[in-house]
């Protein structure tokens, strides 16, 4: 059976943080420089450019690209043949974040509980979710998720036979409502089916997946274009400060569910949406 060792968990976890928060993917700044290129507003320019200069800086300079250095989340694709030594896992992903934390001076942006508020001074713990999967590979991902955006989310348990167009209502008037709040231009997951768990993962998980990519069926990558067409003629634009660019992708996943049950979850990302992966 395959060994890998926590060290190399630890330093793969902070390196990917630090990556992260400095550096945005290429999808997301492609999205942003084809948002600017349509973007009627002079004030939405004016931001669009603004956001892809910041990203520039951020990169140049190894510094984070937003204040909100957001909550940490790590997803683990876990090789069932692959066997973890040298200490207990989830150590040595908060041993990263930690060190990824400290050494890249990210604002500490987590609280040790949610009412006495007492911030742990390296963001964390993260949050980890693993997936068992064939094989002896480990793949992980780790984002930075802004609490501004993950603010304006939403769970819905809708009525088993709801038509698609009512579901697409429903995720247009959320987005329309959270305005500003969650720093739009925005990127919208969608979680359908599964359950009250399961359905805002799936919508979490949307955010991973590479923008200008469709749902492999029809059925929902209609969906999903309709979700955007509709916002991108809100006129909430960048920034919330008017403008045509108020959507740069939506995502929808699916799960299987209960015949009783149609759980539709929300989950919004913001123009530094930042996630990256390493397979050890
Ligand atoms: S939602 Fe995104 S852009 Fe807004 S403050 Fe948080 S991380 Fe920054």
């Amino acid at each position: 059976m395959r060994e890998i060792k926590t060290g190399e968990i630890t330093r793969t976890v902070k390196e990917l943080y630090l990556e992260a928060s400095y550096v945005l993917n290429d999808d997301l700044l492609i999205s942003l420089e084809e948002a600017l290129s349509n973007e009627e507003s002079v004030t939405g320019r004016d931001i669009l450019g603004r956001l892809l200069e910041n990203a520039k800086t951020a990169r140049a300079e190894s510094v984070p690209v937003c204040q909100d250095t957001g909550v940490a989340i790590v997803f683990l694709e876990l090789g069932q043949d692959l066997h973890i030594t040298g200490g207990d896992l989830q150590k040595a992903i908060d041993e990263g974040i930690r060190q990824g934390c400290r050494e890249g001076f990210l604002r500490a942006s987590i609280v040790a509980d949610p009412l006495r508020r007492e911030n742990t001074g390296d963001n964390t713990p993260p949050l980890v979710h693993t997936e068992i999967v064939p094989g002896d590979r480990l793949k992980i991902t780790v984002a930075a998720k802004g609490a501004g955006s993950e603010n304006m989310s939403t769970i819905r348990m809708m009525i088993p036979g709801t038509e698609p167009e009512e579901i697409t209502e429903f995720v247009v008037e959320w987005v329309e409502g959270a305005g500003a709040n969650s720093c739009p231009p925005v990127i919208v997951g969608v979680g359908l089916g599964g359950n009250f768990e399961e359905a805002p993962l799936r919508a979490k998980k949307s955010l991973l997946l590479p923008i200008g990519s469709r749902n492999p069926d029809p059925f929902y990558a209609e969906m999903e274009v309709a979700i955007i067409d509709r916002l991108n003629q809100t006129g909430i634009g960048p920034g919330g400060l008017g403008g045509r660019a108020t959507c740069l992708d939506c995502h929808i996943l699916t799960s299987p569910c209960h015949i009783a049950s149609l759980p539709v979850a929300i989950n919004l990302d913001c123009p530094v949406t930042r996630h990256k992966t390493a397979v050890l």
